[in-house]
């Protein structure tokens, strides 16, 4: 492959698309934060940041359309997202090849984030007609109890670059028809997504019509900036997505101030694959959830356990997958394995390899594949084979390794899959009822997700997605995360003759 033979086309290219998406050049040229797309290594804009003092007025000024839009029927905004959700449709085909671009996924998952946009859109606008509580028996005669949900505040949403646009549109969509305001931080290394996805909601909000000015907002800047959200007394909940060592610092800072904070942060996944399991469906499930998106996903696949009665037949062939697999430019639509995101990721990735070789593991793959600039960062996704669960295996470094181990003891391997210290994702590979049933239960998988006979990532937008432990332990998109996002009040009217106190307590005044 000879991407240097185009040097120029990715940054023509972004261009377009933020034209016809209706991206002012003014956002993306003259300014400091320089751009980049790992496709090639090539700048693609320098985007105006803002100042920390513009941050906090953005924050005033969302507060006040937030005290608009709550009174504003939740059906009704559920209106603006549907149009959010109809633009997207028909930005689909641009918004996706800029999320290749930026990010360097290939077509298809470029597409698909997108697609999880939709999806959420569907489901919010559904929500806006359910966002119901309940109504509770009270002890008291001619009183009745009952929860109220109502609209939050301004929603601080901070993401990180591997899922450049959809994490805000999960957080955004529900946040909208609960009648909340948004500001969003997106990833300084994907910043010009960021600006197309929001253009594509001011279209929304101007067909919509009355929207309150200010309801969305996108700020650009590094931490600096998501600093400002995380501390702002005006943000009663930030939505943070990024790596553990983020929500360190992000998470004690929101307790600090008593506000909420959904942690989204990194994964460290597991699969384990027992003697009866589809060797089949398992190697094209394993191979995705590891090689996938580079392996920059939080839900990678990242440790694999293998019985030893079934590793001779699964191995070898996971290692032919590994590689045959193709690597190359994500947009011309052959590869499977695009670019990692920046040299910072290439070395983390070569770090740990050389870890794991410490530790005794094989290293089969990982090598940097030429792909004609010295700018961009191609690896081959490597398959380590570790005698034990142990050094790097237990931290997740944000590339495509897949470490696999061998088990003979299910109850053991149970405990090594939950001895990290991360918690999102994880799987089962088997046709044993009383191993699957296990591995849901409550002394199976610690984690957030965790699936049978399915890989660890690809979620769909209708479950709550999000993780324990070291993941943070938030709780995003579908069921009832909606939750997180609004106020409830409990509400207790007496619509009686009499002021009977609750548990029996007299207190008689003459
Ligand atoms: P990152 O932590 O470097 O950055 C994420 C975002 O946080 C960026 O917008 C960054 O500017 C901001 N940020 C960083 N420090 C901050 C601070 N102190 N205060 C406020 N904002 C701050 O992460 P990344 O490299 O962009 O993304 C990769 C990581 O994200 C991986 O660990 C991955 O597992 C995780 N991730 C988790 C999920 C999930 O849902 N659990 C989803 C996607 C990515």
């Amino acid at each position: 492959m000879n991407i240097s033979a185009t040097p120029k086309s990715v940054a023509a290219e972004a261009a377009q698309i933020l034209e016809r998406l209706g991206v002012e050049p003014s956002l993306y040229t003259g300014g400091t934060l320089a751009a980049f797309s790992p496709v090639t290594g090539e700048q693609t804009g320098d985007l105006k940041v803002v100042t920390s003092e513009d941050a906090a007025k953005a924050i005033d000024a969302a507060d006040k359309a937030f005290r608009e839009w709550r009174l504003v029927p939740a059906p009704k905004r559920g209106e603006l997202v549907r149009l959010l959700g109809e633009e997207l449709r028909a930005a689909k085909a641009d918004l996706g090849r800029l999320v290749s671009i930026e990010a360097g996924k290939i077509p298809s998952e470029g597409l698909g984030e997108v697609q999880e946009m939709i999806d959420i859109c569907d489901f919010a606008v559904g929500l806006s007609r359910q966002l119901y509580g309940l109504t509770i028996a009270t002890e008291r005669p001619g009183h009745r109890m009952m929860e109220t949900w109502h609209p939050l505040g301004v929603i601080g949403v901070i993401s990180a670059f591997n899922f450049p646009v959809a994490v805000w549109a999960w957080n955004a969509a529900l946040a909208l028809v609960c009648g909340n305001s948004v500001v969003w931080k997106p990833s300084e290394k994907t910043p010009l997504t960021a600006l197309a996805a929001h253009a594509v909601l001011d279209r929304a909000i101007k067909r919509f019509g009355d929207a309150p000015a200010n309801l969305s907002q996108v700020l650009i800047g590094d931490r600096a900036v998501g600093e400002v959200l995380v501390d702002h007394t005006k943000v009663p909940l930030v939505s943070a997505t990024g790596s553990t060592r983020m929500g360190r610092d992000v998470g004690p800072r929101l307790a600090r101030r008593f506000a909420r904070a959904i942690l989204e942060l990194g994964g460290n996944n597991g699969g384990i694959v027992c003697p009866s399991a589809d060797l089949d469906m398992a190697l094209r499930a394993i191979a995705f959830g590891a090689m996938g998106t580079a392996g920059q996903r939080c839900t990678t696949l990242r440790r694999l356990f293998v019985h030893e009665s079934v590793y001779d037949q699964l191995v070898p062939r996971l290692k032919k997958a590994y590689a045959s697999v193709s690597v190359g430019n994500p947009l011309d639509g052959s590869a499977l394995v695009g670019p990692l995101i920046d040299k910072l990721a290439f070395d983390g990735m070569q770090k740990a390899l050389a870890e794991a070789k410490k530790h005794g593991g094989s290293v089969h793959g990982g090598e940097r594949v030429d792909c004609g600039t010295a700018e961009s960062f191609y690896v081959k996704p490597a398959l380590v084979e570790m005698p034990k669960h142990e050094g790097p295996v237990l931290e997740e470094t944000f590339a495509p390794i897949l470490y696999v181990m061998k088990y003979s003891d299910f109850d053991a391997v149970l405990q090594d899959h939950n001895a990290v210290g991360a918690g999102l994702s994880s799987s089962i590979f088997t046709l044993d009822m009383r191993e699957a049933e296990r591995f849901v239960s409550a002394d199976g998988s610690d984690c957030g997700i965790a699936n049978v006979n399915i890989g660890t990532s690809g979620a769909e937008i209708g479950g709550a997605f999000g993780g324990e432990k070291e993941t943070g332990g938030g709780r995003e998109s579908g069921s009832d995360a909606w939750r997180a996002y609004m106020r409830r009040a409990t509400n207790t009217i007496n619509y009686s003759k009499s002021l009977p106190l609750a548990q029996g307590v007299s207190f008689d005044i003459d």
